[in-house]
């Protein structure tokens, strides 16, 4: 794609990079196919190409964002299955990530909008305020039914709509916290490794029991595992609102904390139970490469940092129950299989340990999670959620997998089939308990 950046914009190394990622699209459309936007929309605006359009207008013209860009990049669930299909390697993600960060900066949205956003902004990264939230949400779900819901899908969804979604998701009970920051757990026996383990911020609160299968894993196998005293948030969930500002000052707070347990005690990896932080973490090197202070400590960061699946993959796991009888239909979180190119190892790790394991029709398609767009843009999120639950269901299966807490909880709202993480699926394989149900 040819593109017009004056030189003086091409010295700004973000338009730099944006130029190097336009160039290379040929438009050839291919990943209009696979882009759940467009699948559910087909409006070429709500795809990849159409979007990409878009930004490299913005950028080019040096404008603040308009409605129309807006409301099209608002819409796009950074699912990024279009770079699995781009034939030419277009970075999508980076690209999306300058436009959310330009459109936060230049646009200012309705105050209703504002509000929410820096609520979720507020809430969703601190795990105490995320509980008392959750408190809350479910007080308040009752009131769920009593909000009107448009029988068409609204163009821009309305606070209220938005709201209700955000009690759906509230679950009726939250469970006891996991075990502090600055925990560390021994290995049974000789110790064969050791890693730090992320504790998420949403996931402690939702479901400490998937860190703690892992941490069961892990020690059991020989590793020990220490969940870093003053790690936070990894910035994911504030980088995909656009404001980099708070995802890069958690980046940097993440680096300094772990280094510094890695020189005191060693580290081998940086463990995450939850693929959407992993892809963020594994790109805190490209996030600061232009931070003087930062760039090379992001850049071994993110080299230590694993899918809790990369690293079990390279233990020699002690089955001790055979499963041949379950079947599990394994969902594939778009930021492991798109983000990370995580495809088969968590499907083949399932069936070394015993499990009978589906593939999930349309497994390229997100559920509709995306971080906080099931809020934001509940009604896409739910289509794309019941489209996701009916192929689960073809495959018949007597539990999900999944490496996600978002999906976990997206797709454990629309169906009562128990959703659980691959890890607790390994660890009761190995000799641990048996995977909670919802
Ligand atoms: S598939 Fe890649 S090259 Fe083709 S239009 Fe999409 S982003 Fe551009
Ligand atoms: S990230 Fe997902 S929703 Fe966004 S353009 Fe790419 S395929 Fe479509």
């Amino acid at each position: 794609m040819k593109t017009e950046f004056s030189l003086t914009q091409l010295a700004d190394p973000d338009i730099a990079e944006a130029d190097k990622i336009l160039r290379a699209c040929v438009h050839c459309g291919f990943c209009t196919a696979t882009c759940p936007t467009y699948v559910l929309l087909g409006d070429e605006l709500d795809s990849p190409r159409g979007r990409i359009y878009l930004i490299k207008e913005m950028l080019e013209k040096d404008r603040p964002p308009t409605l129309e860009v807006v409301k099209h990049i608002d819409r796009c669930l950074s699912c990024l299955a279009c770079m699995t299909t781009c034939p030419s390697g277009v970075n999508y993600m980076h690209l999306v990530d300058q436009a959310r960060s330009k459109i936060e900066k230049d646009y200012t949205r309705p105050l209703t909008e504002r509000a929410l956003r820096a609520v979720l902004a507020w809430v969703l990264p601190r795990p105490g305020w995320f509980r008392a939230s959750m408190i809350l949400a479910r007080l308040g779900r009752p009131l769920a039914a009593l909000l009107p819901t448009p029988k068409v899908a609204a163009a821009s969804p309305t606070l209220l709509r938005r709201i209700k979604a955000m009690l759906a998701l509230a679950p009726s009970g939250l469970p006891k916290p996991g075990p502090a920051g600055g925990s560390v757990f021994p290995p049974q026996g000789e110790r064969r490794g050791r890693v730090a383990l992320l504790q998420g911020c949403a996931q402690q609160v939702l479901a400490p029991r998937i860190n703690q299968a892992a941490i069961n894993l892990l020690t059991r196998h020989g590793i020990e595992v220490v969940l870093v005293k003053d790690e936070q948030c990894c910035g994911a969930l504030t980088h995909h609102l656009g404001r980099d500002d708070d995802a890069l000052t958690r980046a940097r707070g993440n680096i300094a904390a772990w280094l510094n347990e890695a020189d005191r005690n060693g580290l081998d990896a940086i463990l995450v139970t939850t693929s959407g932080c992993g892809t963020v973490i594994k790109d805190y090197g490209f996030m600061l490469r232009e931070d003087r202070d930062f760039a090379g400590a992001a850049a071994k960061v993110s080299a230590l940092a694993k899918d809790i699946t990369e690293y079990v993959a390279g233990i020699d796991l002690q089955p001790q129950r055979q499963h041949g009888d379950i079947v599990i239909a394994y969902h594939s979180a778009c930021s492991l299989q798109h983000g990370q190119k995580i495809t088969q190892l968590p499907k083949e790790l399932l069936s070394k340990n015993g499990f009978v394991v589906k593939d999930v029709p349309e497994s390229h398609l997100c559920c509709g999670s995306a971080g906080t767009y099931n809020i934001l843009q509940p009604d896409i999120a739910s289509r794309l959620r019941d489209r996701k639950i009916a192929n689960i269901a073809k495959v018949k299966p007597d539990m999900i997998a999944a490496g996600n807490i978002g999906c976990m909880v997206q797709i454990a709202g629309g169906t009562s089939v128990p959703v659980v993480h691959t890890i607790e699926l390994l660890d009761w394989a190995t000799g641990g308990s048996r995977p909670g149900l919802n």
